[in-house]
């Protein structure tokens, strides 16, 4: 079938950011469930991961969504029924441009604003994470305000060590040196596989119950707190790694020298591993869904699995980790570690 032909019989998907982290795994699942994907694109400087995503059949579609005009056309054009944003932190606000463009062509039947972490309704960090949660509920308002059909993804943690400094952190192996531990470590969050948020968020558009909905990823599976993360960490490296305490004043320091974004970072590590935003509420709107309700018989990739890929990362070759304790450290995944004396203050 020619991609004509399939937009005509299931309506065409647009995703917005597919160049960045999150919508990378969107794009792929996308192309995976072989929908007619189409790739709205700013620039095109991300030349490797855009010929790889065309090469699985992705169209490319140059502009950005502060355009509205252009929006307009697009949509029309390509007879866009679903459209998915994951616009950066920066580019929030954007999206109200283009939540103007899909109400005036009045033909789309699902959007997915640019969400993929907590229930921004509910969590309340500290800023600087605040006012990106603020911008993200004006976004929210006005979705609903337009009428047009909404599903919001709250897929919580990605899957991977939470340096609480890093926005990408399933891009950094986990510590080789030593653990920074939030807290006590004993507060649980979801940790949830880049590909298993591309995948679900594929499921939730075309399936009616999430029409309107928050769909919550909570897989039981992968409700760790930091204590166990590290410990699974230690298991796969075949030793102990020493355990710094990063207490809830070092966080709220780091949040407020505003920094963004590590800044942003640190008040959502504040808010995950300190005050518990994943866990301290129950699911009781009517419109929260969970994902492994709606989908009981979907397998979730466990961070044990994650945390192997992390291990074949490492094992491939020996990796030099710490070049100030002795010059040229080696460190071989069953060797013990050269570590420095560290105190919180060094490090955050
Ligand atoms: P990135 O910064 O990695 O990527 C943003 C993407 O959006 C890029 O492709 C960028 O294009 C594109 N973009 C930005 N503005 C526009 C615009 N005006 N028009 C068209 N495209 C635009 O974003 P992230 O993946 O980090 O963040 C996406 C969402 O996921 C955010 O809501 C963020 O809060 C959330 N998130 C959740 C995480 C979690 O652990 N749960 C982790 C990280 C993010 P270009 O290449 O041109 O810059």
């Amino acid at each position: 079938m020619t991609i004509a032909a399939e937009v005509a019989a299931v309506g065409g998907t647009m995703i917005v950011g597919s160049t960045g982290f999150i919508g990378r795994f969107v794009a792929e699942a996308c192309l995976d469930s072989g929908r007619p994907t189409f790739l709205l694109v700013r620039s095109f400087h991300h030349s490797a991961t855009l010929s790889s995503l065309r090469h699985k059949g992705a169209l490319l579609i140059p502009g950005s969504i502060n355009d509205q005009d252009l929006m307009e056309k697009v949509l029309r054009e390509h007879k866009i029924e679903v459209v998915i944003s994951a616009v950066g932190g920066e580019s929030i606000l954007d999206q109200l441009v283009l939540i103007h463009a899909i109400k005036s062509v009045g033909t789309v039947k699902r959007f997915l604003p640019s969400e993929f972490g907590h229930d921004i309704d509910r969590a309340d960090p500290v800023e600087p994470g605040l006012a990106m949660y603020k911008e993200k509920r004006m976004v929210r308002r006005a979705i609903e305000e337009a009428g047009i059909p909404y599903t919001y993804i709250c897929c919580n943690s990605i899957a991977a060590w939470p340096y609480h400094d890093n926005t990408h952190p399933a891009d950094v192996i986990p510590p080789l040196d030593r653990f920074h531990i939030y807290g006590d470590g004993s507060v649980k969050a979801y940790f949830v596989a880049g590909n298993d948020i591309g995948k679900f968020t594929i499921k939730s558009i075309d399936d009616d119950r999430t029409v309107n909905k928050s769909v919550h990823f909570q897989p039981k599976c992968n409700l760790l707190n930091m204590n166990e993360l590290a410990s699974l960490w230690e298991k796969k490296l075949g030793h102990t790694l020493p355990r710094v305490t990063i207490t809830e004043d070092d966080l709220l320091a780091a949040a407020e020298k505003m920094c963004i974004p590590e800044s942003i970072v640190a008040s959502f590590t504040h808010d995950i591993f300190i005050k518990g935003c994943q866990i301290n509420y129950a699911l009781d709107k009517p419109t929260d869904v969970e994902v492994m309700s709606l989908y009981p018989d979907a397998s979730f990739r466990t961070i044990d699995e994650c945390f192997d890929d992390f291990l074949a990362k490492i094992s491939v070759a020996s990796v030099v980790v710490d070049k100030r304790a002795s010059g040229d450290a080696i460190f071989s995944p069953n060797a013990p570690t050269v570590v420095d004396k560290v105190t919180t203050k060094d490090t955050i």
